[in-house]
């Protein structure tokens, strides 16, 4: 088990990059504004070099996981394509205008994260329409991307029952190695569930797959309850609430979609008098955002499964590169595509 080694890697990033920056040549618009060919008028607008315009939607910006993507596609993207970014702000329709804005505009491809998985072929019905690629990324058409009725659209995500696989796993050994986790001693483990927005493959998969796991390991359980938390910190918090109003310490697992919602749970869990004394609940979620890692650091949270946003941020941005080039998606990159021509990026299970 890989634990914690994307605090090394960045570590080891930073460090690369200051050493790069103090080596590197200066280069800057000024300069390049300054050149006899330059044109007069708004010489800081010009491009120093012909890049790719890539129109790039995220469903909405107030997303834990989903601003790591954003901010690894930007990275990604730095020498290699200009980007348009545009925060959906969780409106499909809002989504659909900006996507024809973007188009308007002359993007050579899209990058899209859906607001409705379900929207996919109406999106790639306006990319058909412009002859232009579109990428989708981080929310799935359920049916498959090879069904949204375009050959020039491609998904870059994770296999979505992995996550659920690895979370139950890990909620297996955990729940093994410490007998007092089941409070009141009938052999049986007592959970509540909170799970992210319904018709999301990631969703409907970790909610299943968690479970199924931990009962294919011989663990006997009980649902107290489950809801939608809409993937959101403020939801979960809430609804842990609630379950600790109805179910105290009759909860002994809390499984969450994602860590977004497992920091909201541990709040409500905290405010309870959770976490002091020998007052102690299991929580675990999926994504290792920051946040949760210093969670389960200090035993807040008993684990959760790496989402890699840094891998899907630049696999989404490479692929829409080459689309936009007109040249084969996965030309120059390691990533394979499979028969529903997807790139699942893996996840990596994360504990203390
Ligand atoms: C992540 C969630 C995120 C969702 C957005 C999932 O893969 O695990 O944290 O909210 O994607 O679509
Ligand atoms: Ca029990």
């Amino acid at each position: 088990m890989r634990k914690l080694f994307s605090f090394l890697l960045i570590g080891a990033m930073a460090m690369g990059m200051t050493a790069c920056a103090s080596n590197a040549p200066v280069k800057s618009n000024e300069a390049a504004a300054t050149t006899a060919e330059a044109p007069a008028e708004a010489p800081a607008e010009a491009p120093a070099e012909e890049l790719p315009l890539i129109g790039v939607t995220i469903y909405k910006y107030d997303d834990n996981f989903m601003s790591f993507v954003r901010q690894n596609i930007e990275k990604a993207a730095e020498g290699k394509a200009q980007l348009i970014m545009n925060d959906s702000q969780n409106d499909q329709a809002k989504q659909n205008d900006q996507v024809d804005a973007m188009i308007a505009k002359g993007v050579k491809a899209l990058a899209i994260n859906l607001v409705d998985p379900g929207a996919a072929p109406a999106i790639a019905e306006k990319a058909k329409a412009a002859g232009i690629p579109v990428i989708f990324f981080n929310k799935e058409y359920p049916e498959g991307t090879d069904k949204v009725g375009y050959d020039q659209a491609w998904y870059v995500g994770t296999t979505s029952a992995e996550s659920g696989v690895i979370q139950g796993e890990l909620i297996t050994n955990a729940w093994k190695a410490n007998a007092n986790w089941d409070k009141n001693g009938d052999g049986k483990m007592q959970y509540v569930m909170l799970m992210g927005e319904p018709g999301h493959p990631d969703a409907e998969a970790r909610t299943k797959y968690s479970v199924d796991t931990v009962v294919a390991a011989g663990i006997q359980v009980e649902e107290l309850a489950k809801q939608t938390g809409m993937w959101d910190a403020a939801k979960g918090k809430e609804l842990m609430e609630t379950w600790l109003a109805a179910h105290g310490d009759k909860i002994e697992m809390v499984i969450c979609n994602n860590d977004g919602m497992a920091l909201g749970a541990v709040e409500a869990l905290k405010a309870a008098g959770y976490f002091a004394g020998d007052k102690f609940m299991p929580v675990v979620g999926v994504d290792a955002i920051p946040e949760a890692l210093d969670l389960i650091k200090s035993k807040f949270m008993a684990g959760t499964v790496l989402n890699d946003a840094e891998n899907q941020g630049k696999a989404t941005l490479e692929l829409a590169v080459n689309a936009a080039l007109g040249k084969d998606v996965i030309q120059g990159t390691n990533w394979v595509l499979d028969e529903t021509r997807a790139v699942r990026v893996p996840y990596v299970a994360v504990t203390e």
